[in-house]
C-alpha cells in the first residue's frame, strides 16, 4: 500500500498528504481548482468530482481512497468504490451528509440530541414550532457548513424569514440548545478494527466559523461519556479512519450535533500537541497500519487564522509555537492557516494566548 487517493485538495488534503510522506505514502489529490492548497504538495488529478474521466484517473493511481470534505456527491464515491477501496465507506458519508439521518442515527445509539423535526414546507415550520418551541435554529439537512445553511428563530416573527432565506430545500428545525460550551471528540478506528480516541476539545466559534480549539478539556467522565458515544457510532457504521462528532456540553451532560467523517479542524492541534498527529492517524487507519498514540503531550491551543493571515513574526518569536500556511490567496470567510500553541501548563497557554489571540486579525471583509 503506497498511494493515497484523496477526493478534493483543500487544506485537509494538504496536511494528510504532509503527514503520508514520512510513512512512505504518497497521496495524489483530485480537485477541480487550479490552485487547489494540496496541489502544492501533492500530484494532482484536475477535475470535477462528477467527471467519471477524472474518477477513475483517481482510483488508477490510488490503492485506497479517501476524501476531504463531506459534500463529496455520492455517485462519485460509488463510482470510486467500484474500481478501489474507499474508507471511510460511502454509507458513513451518506449519514453525515445528511442532518437527519446523522440525528436519527445518534439516536439509535442512545447518543442525546436537540428535539428536531423535518421541515418540507411552510406549514410544516409552523407545525414544527408548534412542537419543539423557540428559540430554535432551522438549518439546510445537506450541503451546510461552518454555519451556512442555517438561521436562528428567536420569536414568531422570525418564521417567514427563515423559510424565505431556506425554503424549497428539505431542512430539520433544532431545538436551540443552552449550551456551556463546545467541544469535539476525535475518534479513529483502523482496518483492523483498531480503536483511539484523541482527548476532548473545546473549541470557539465566531459567525458559524471555528477561531480555538484547546486540549486537553474535559475530566475522566465526560471523556469517557464522549468515547462511548463515538465508539458506538465507529462500531455501527463500521467505519475506518479518523471521525469526528461534535457536543454541546450542557453543564456535563453530551449532546452531540453532527459529525465529520474525515479529519476535522477541531484536530489540528495534533499535528504538534499529541504523539500521532489525526492525519497520520486517518492514514495509519486506512491503509491497514497500526494506529499511533492519541494521547495529548500537554495543554495544547490551536487558533484558526480566517480570511487572512497574521504576521508570522509575531508568532515564530515564541518558540513553542507552529505555524502553518495553507498557501492559499487570502479571501473572506476562508480558512487560510492556523497555529498550535503547545504550553507546559493551563496557566501558561492562557498567557500565550492572551499575547497571540488578539494579533489575528478580524476577518479580512
Ligand atoms: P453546525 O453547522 O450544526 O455545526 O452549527 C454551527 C454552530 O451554530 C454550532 O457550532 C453552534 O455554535 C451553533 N448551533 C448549531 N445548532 C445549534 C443548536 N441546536 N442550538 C444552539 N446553537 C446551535
Amino acid at each position: 500500500m503506497s498511494s493515497v487517493g484523496i477526493v478534493g485538495g483543500g487544506q485537509l488534503a494538504r496536511m494528510l498528504a504532509l503527514a503520508g510522506y514520512p510513512l512512505g505514502l504518497r497521496c495524489v489529490v483530485l480537485d477541480p481548482a487550479s490552485d487547489a492548497c494540496a496541489g502544492q504538495v501533492a500530484p494532482q488529478v484536475h477535475g470535477e468530482y462528477d467527471d467519471l474521466e477524472a474518477l477513475d484517473e483517481l482510483a488508477r493511481r490510488s490503492d485506497v481512497v479517501t476524501f476531504d470534505f463531506e459534500n463529496v456527491p455520492a455517485a462519485a464515491l460509488a463510482h470510486l468504490a467500484d474500481e478501489v477501496p474507499v474508507h471511510p465507506c460511502p454509507a458513513a458519508l451518506a449519514c453525515a451528509q445528511d442532518r437527519l439521518a446523522e440525528k436519527t442515527l445518534f439516536n439509535q445509539l442512545g447518543i442525546g440530541t436537540a428535539p428536531y423535526a423535518t421541515v418540507d414546507s411552510r406549514e410544516q415550520l409552523g407545525a414544527a414550532v408548534a412542537t419543539i418551541g423557540l428559540p430554535a435554529v432551522l438549518k439546510t439537512r445537506r450541503l451546510g457548513y461552518d454555519g451556512k445553511g442555517q438561521q436562528v428563530l428567536r420569536s414568531a416573527a422570525d418564521l417567514d424569514t427563515a423559510w424565505d432565506a431556506l425554503g424549497g430545500v428539505p431542512l430539520i428545525l433544532e431545538g436551540f440548545v443552552d449550551f456551556t460550551r463546545e467541544l469535539s471528540i476525535l475518534a479513529v478506528r483502523s482496518l483492523s478494527g483498531e480503536e483511539a480516541f484523541y482527548p476532548l476539545t473545546e473549541n470557539r466559534h465566531a459567525d458559524g466559523i471555528l477561531r480555538l480549539s484547546r486540549a486537553p478539556c474535559a475530566d475522566a467522565a465526560l471523556q469517557a461519556a464522549a468515547q462511548d458515544c463515538a465508539r458506538a457510532v465507529v462500531e455501527r457504521l463500521d467505519y475506518v479512519g479518523v471521525l469526528a462528532i461534535e457536543f454541546f456540553d450542557c453543564g456535563g451532560r453530551l449532546i452531540a450535533n453532527e459529525m465529520a467523517p474525515r479529519v476535522h479542524n477541531s484536530g489540528h492541534w495534533t499535528i504538534e500537541g499529541a504523539r500521532t498527529s489525526q492525519f497520520e492517524n486517518h492514514l495509519r487507519a486506512i491503509c491497514g497500519l497500526p494506529l499511533g498514540s492519541t494521547a495529548a503531550l500537554g495543554p495544547v491551543a490551536m487558533l484558526n487564522f480566517i480570511g487572512r493571515l497574521p504576521p508570522r513574526e509575531a508568532f515564530l518569536a515564541h518558540p513553542d509555537v507552529h505555524w502553518h500556511d495553507y498557501g492559499k490567496v487570502p479571501r473572506h470567510g476562508r480558512k487560510v492557516g492556523h497555529a498550535t500553541l503547545c504550553a507546559d501548563s493551563p496557566a501558561a497557554l492562557d498567557a500565550l494566548l492572551a499575547t497571540l489571540a488578539p494579533q489575528v486579525p478580524a476577518d479580512a471583509g
